[in-house]
Order: structure tokens, then sequence, then C-alpha cells
């Protein structure tokens, strides 16, 4: 027997109480479903597009077509999509460096950046090549009780702050996500500020979890990964940026060449992965959402503290539990590889990843290398030892993933 009664019973419980919760996600996958179909027939997306290019790849229309789709699900002028990039971090520090000139300013309103752009940043983490090398000014905003400091959004906006930046997940951090909501109204606060303050969002892991996104709420520009949310669990790599033409034009000529911006650049992953993952993405984001509550939900009834808890409205695919204990986060981390379609042999272990500060353990059993659209779990190894899970392909494999994390806390405990 895999589940104990106990996790069994739990299951039924749980499943019973979500009804109305999963009832709402599937209304918005509905919604971002028809948002992507109307915007491949305006683009008069073909299968022409599906091919891949070589070389400098001018006129390469399967790109370009990518990009203008992008831009318009996304409510943008312009949209980058690459390959190329090869991870979000990547997109996100080239709009960074594409835009920022020495002598600017930089204000994160979302406290502490996550880990990876603190080395792009340079400022809590010293690195070759970062922002502070080339006299990028920078400064953040500490949240409250986990909400953007709104009133004193004003007191750290001055002459020379060009950008603000806007985490729009939690990161590795206990605090809320924000909503696009929530997004429309710090925007507004900084352009009546400021209104030349370009207001740039991290949209990690947020893509098609709201009707709107960041660019349709205030947003100057915005970036993510391909291999979470937008690219559907079936992108193999990549990142986007969409937004403002002028900024994205900025933005392209950092990813390629001063002079070059997106103009070359060849598909050299087959295109069809990157629009049939765009059409999926709507729905495999709801399986994730539905993941979320699950296991908010059974973690709530086996005690821990959850964020968000089971009832909350959502604003990226991320539950976090808090664990307590490095030997549970490792026991968490072993039940969900255990049930992964990959490496489901192997038990995860903390180690050194490039780019974090602190040991990090992750269980990813993915088809994608380090995909989190893909069912995952991972944190990084320091107190209180919070849990980061995310992805789901399919809801019934979070289900039995989260089953099996629950069953292996458990069996510690009676130990
Ligand atoms: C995942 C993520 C990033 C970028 O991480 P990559 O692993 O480089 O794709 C940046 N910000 C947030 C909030 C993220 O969740």
């Amino acid at each position: 027997m895999s589940f104990s009664k106990k996790v069994q019973d739990l299951k039924e419980e749980v499943l019973k109480e979500s009804d109305p919760l999963f009832r709402h996600v599937e209304d918005v996958a509905e919604a971002n479903t028809l948002k992507v179909l109307d915007a491949m027939r305006e683009c008069r997306v073909s299968d022409a597009h599906f091919n891949t290019t070589t070389g400098y790849a001018y006129d390469d229309i399967g790109r370009g077509k990518l990009e203008e789709l992008y831009a318009k699900v996304f409510g943008a002028e312009r949209a980058l999509v690459r390959t190329q990039f090869v991870s979000g971090t990547h997109a996100l520090a080239t709009v960074l460096f594409g835009i920022l000139r020495p002598g600017d300013e930089l204000v994160s309103l979302t406290g502490k950046p996550y880990d990876t752009m603190q080395t792009v940043i340079g400022y809590d983490h010293p690195s070759a090549g970062s922002l502070k090398e080339f006299g990028i000014l920078y400064n953040e905003l500490p949240m409250i009780d986990g909400r953007v400091d709104l009133d004193g959004i004003k007191s750290v906006i001055s002459e020379k702050t060009k950008m603000v930046e806007i985490q729009r997940s939690r990161g590795y951090s206990m605090r809320n996500p924000l909503s696009v909501e929530d997004i429309r109204v710090i925007t507004d606060e900084v352009h009546r500020i400021k209104p030349d303050c370009i207001c740039f969002v991290d949209n990690c892991y947020g893509e098609f979890v709201d009707t709107l996104e960041p660019t349709q709420a205030g947003a100057d520009i915005m970036a993510g990964s391909l291999i979470k949310n937008p690219g559907g669990g079936i992108a193999p790599a990549g990142g986007y940026i969409a937004g403002k033409d002028e900024l994205v034009e900025l933005a392209s000529y950092r990813l390629t060449a001063p002079g070059m911006g997106d103009e070359l650049g060849a598909s050299l992953a087959n295109n069809r992965l990157l629009f049939q993952g765009l059409f999926l993405a709507p729905h495999v984001v709801a399986q994730a959402i539905k993941g979320a509550l699950f296991a908010a939900g059974m973690f709530a009834k086996l005690g821990y503290k959850t964020l968000p808890l089971p009832t909350d409205i959502r604003g990226d695919i991320i539950q976090a539990i808090e664990l307590g204990s490095a030997e549970k986060l490792i026991a968490f981390c072993g039940g969900i590889q255990k049930y992964s379609p990959v490496d489901s042999y192997a038990a995860p272990e903390p180690w050194d990843m490039p780019g974090y500060a602190d040991k990090i353990i992750m269980a990813a059993g993915t088809f994608v290398q380090g995909a989190s659209i893909e069912f995952s779990a991972d944190g990084p190894m320091r107190a209180p030892y919070n849990v980061y899970l995310q992805g789901a392909l399919t809801f019934e494999h979070a289900l039995i993933g989260i089953m099996g994390a629950a069953q292996a806390v458990l069996d510690l405990d009676s130990e």
C-alpha cells in the first residue's frame, strides 16, 4: 500500500472542500484559453510558422509570428520570445542591462528580489559583471507584513530613479504574491509620483494565473521564463520580454548586439513547441494551481503553516509550506521525487546551486531539466525550512506527489 489510511482519508476530505475553489481556477483557464485562441486567429498562426531556421535567420517568419502572438496575448506593444534566453534570470537581466545606464537608479519595491536577481544587481551579493559594477545605483523598499509599502513609495523614488522592479511572485519568502490588481495600484502610484519612471515586473510564475497580465495593468515592461507558466510544459528552454515598444527594443540590443536587436536569432528549437506551449499554458497553469490548492489543504490539516492558505486567492502557482526542520524538508522533497516521471529512483540532496546563497534542495523529476511548470518542489536549507511547491502538467500527478510528500513527512514523525 503506497499511502496510509490517514493520508487517503485526508485526500477525500480536502478534495471535497476544494470543489468551489477548483471551479474558480477552471473559469480563469477558460477565459485565458479564449484569449490565446482569439490572439492566434488575429495573428493568423499557421503551420508555416512552426519550422526551425539556421544562421542569422533574417526574416524568420516563425520567430516574428511568435513574438507578435505573445505581445497580443499579454496586451503589450512588442515582445521578445527566444530560446536564446537561457533562463528567466537571463531575460530579466536583459531588461535591466538593456535599459539602465551608469548613474541611473533601480529601486525594488518588493523588498529583497529573488535570489538570482540579487547576484545580477550585485549589492547584496557582489558578483562580476553585476549592475553595481556598471555604476547603476540601487535601493529597495522593504515590504510591510508581506505587502508593498504604498505610502513609502514616494520616499524611495528620486530624480535618479529610472526604473522600479516589482516582483509578482514570492520567490523564496513567505510573503503573498501580488495580484494583478495590486500591481495596478503600485504602478499607478509610481507613475503619479514620476510619470516617466519605468515599472518593470518580474512576472515569473504569474502568467495566466489571472485573466490580465501586468502589461495590461500599468507595467511598462515585464519578463519571465518559458520553462515556467507560458511554455505550457512543452517549451524546451527560453524566456520572454514584453512591454512598450521602445523598451523592448532597448532590451533587444542587449540580447544580441547594438544595431542588431531582434532582427536575427535562429529558431533552433521547433517553433511548434513554443506555439503549442502557449496554447496549453492556461490549462497547465490551472492544473498547477489545483495542485497547490490541494497541497495547502492537505498540509493545513496536518497542522503546518501554509502560504497561501487553502482559501486565499492566488497570484502565482507557488505553494509555500513551513516544514520547520531540515529533515522534514528533505523527506518532503524525497516524497515528491519518488512519484516523479523522471529520476524517480534518486533521492534529492541539498547542493550549491549557481546564483543562490544557501544550499538548495530540489525535487524535480522533470522532462525538461529544471522546468518548474512541471511538478517540482524546492527550498533553501535555512530556517524555518519552507518548501516551495509548484507546477504540474496534470492535476493527478500533483495529487499523487503531494500524498507521497505527506506520507514521507508523517513517516518521519512516527519514527
Ligand atoms: C524563477 C524565478 C526567476 C528566474 O529564475 P530562472 O531559474 O533563472 O528562470 C526570477 N524571479 C522569480 C520570482 C522567479 O520565480
